[in-house]
């Protein structure tokens, strides 16, 4: 069997360090925003090339907390409009709304599953006040067309980076450090991923940082003096020692990825299976490697009885999702004909060279 996503298998390379840092941690009797949280936010902005990095719950949270922080400073209020591509996973979507701002979906592209620019020129309104981009799978927004598009206004660009830990533009700036803000995950399937929930924000800027550091913690500064109605978001003391061990190998590990997608996107050769299109480059971490077929059930079966594992991401359009009632009258075409046709085949830092051969053995001779 090849599974989807090993996970156990990425983080039994770091079993003898997790247990030390257990043990320390146990010892330490400091569960909650200890010395672990503070240095891995430290390590994680540095890694990211960010003034500032503040842990919190998970990634949901990061988005959303974001635009609180914007909202203490009086840089957005509720009923803004946000832009946000309409093919992303629904936590960019919640994030926005639970936030009380107004998600405007735009159309996707088929080919890079990101923006169709020309639909996001048309969608800003004098009421747009923030661009959600999502590095969807791991391949960054085409953030510098972004912010061609956005030059002279200030609308806010949040980078929702929770699949794209590391991913890096030409000018060699990482996911975190491409606009205002950023969100991340640490899922533990994420391309770095705790054992457990955790998230961060990245930002450069001084005020945004000083607000979300109260928000995610009752809105204090110090212990027991509220100063807003905040919530309670922490990162975890010790899902941020797990990360700081993990961090280190990420970039090895984003390589290992691209790697084994390398190698797809050169040695599968199926007319009936359409493929990312990438060559070499960065600005890709492969956090999933997802084709495109035209029966998606009839290939996820087949797969199944080579014992292949795949996922799908994702198989509802969040436009036409109970949840989001208000937008079920709504179409977006690509994003509709992308939701019937994606399918996720295995990619790991922790994936054999016979498992990837394996792989595209069994794809070539599907018909
Ligand atoms: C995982 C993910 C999130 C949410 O992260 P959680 O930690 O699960 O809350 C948000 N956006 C995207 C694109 C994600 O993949």
């Amino acid at each position: 069997m090849i599974p989807f996503l090993d996970v156990h298998k990425i983080n039994a390379r770091f079993e003898t360090k997790f247990k030390e840092q257990f043990d320390a941690f146990l010892a330490s009797g400091y569960y909650i925003l200890g010395n672990q949280v503070s240095l891995f936010e430290s390590q994680f902005a540095d890694f990211c090339g960010a003034k500032y990095c503040i842990g919190v719950g998970n990634g949901l949270d990061a988005l959303r907390l974001i635009i609180e922080g914007y909202k203490v400073l009086g840089k957005l209020k509720d009923g803004d409009e946000v832009l946000v591509a309409a093919n992303t996973f629904i936590a960019t979507i919640i994030a926005i709304k639970q936030a009380g701002l107004k998600p405007v979906l735009v159309d996707c592209e088929g080919v890079n599953y990101n923006f169709n620019m020309s639909a996001l020129k048309s969608a800003i309104t004098a009421k747009t006040k923030a661009i959600m981009p999502v590095h969807l799978y791991g391949e960054l927004a085409p953030m510098q067309k972004i912010k061609t598009l956005l030059k002279g206004s200030d609308i806010l660009i949040i980078e929702d980076a929770a699949q794209a830990h590391g991913a890096e533009s030409v000018n060699g700036k990482r996911a975190g450090n491409l606009g205002d803000a950023a969100g991340f995950s640490f899922y533990p399937t994420k391309n770095l991923g705790a054992l457990g929930d955790g998230g961060a924000i990245t930002t450069n800027d001084d005020a945004l940082a000083t607000a979300i550091k109260k928000l995610r913690n009752y809105g204090t500064s110090s212990k027991y003096v509220n100063e807003l109605v905040g919530f309670n978001s922490r990162l975890d003391e010790i899902q941020a020692s797990f990360l700081h061990c993990k961090l280190p190998k990420l970039e090895a590990d984003n390589e290992k990825r691209r790697a084994v997608a390398t190698r797809y996107c050169a040695e599968i050769t199926n007319d009936k299976v359409t493929l990312p299109n990438y060559t070499s480059g960065k600005y890709h971490v492969f956090h999933l490697f997802v084709v495109q077929v035209e029966n998606r059930v009839e290939f996820q079966e087949y797969l199944t009885a080579h014992k292949i594992g795949t996922l799908i991401h994702y198989p509802i359009a969040p436009h036409q999702q109970e949840a989001l009632k208000e937008l079920n009258t709504f179409s977006f075409p690509q994003a509709e004909m992308l939701h019937n046709h994606v399918i996720s085949i295995p990619i790991s830092p922790v994936m054999t060279k016979a498992q990837v051969t394996k792989v595209i053995k069994v794809i070539n001779n599907y018909i």
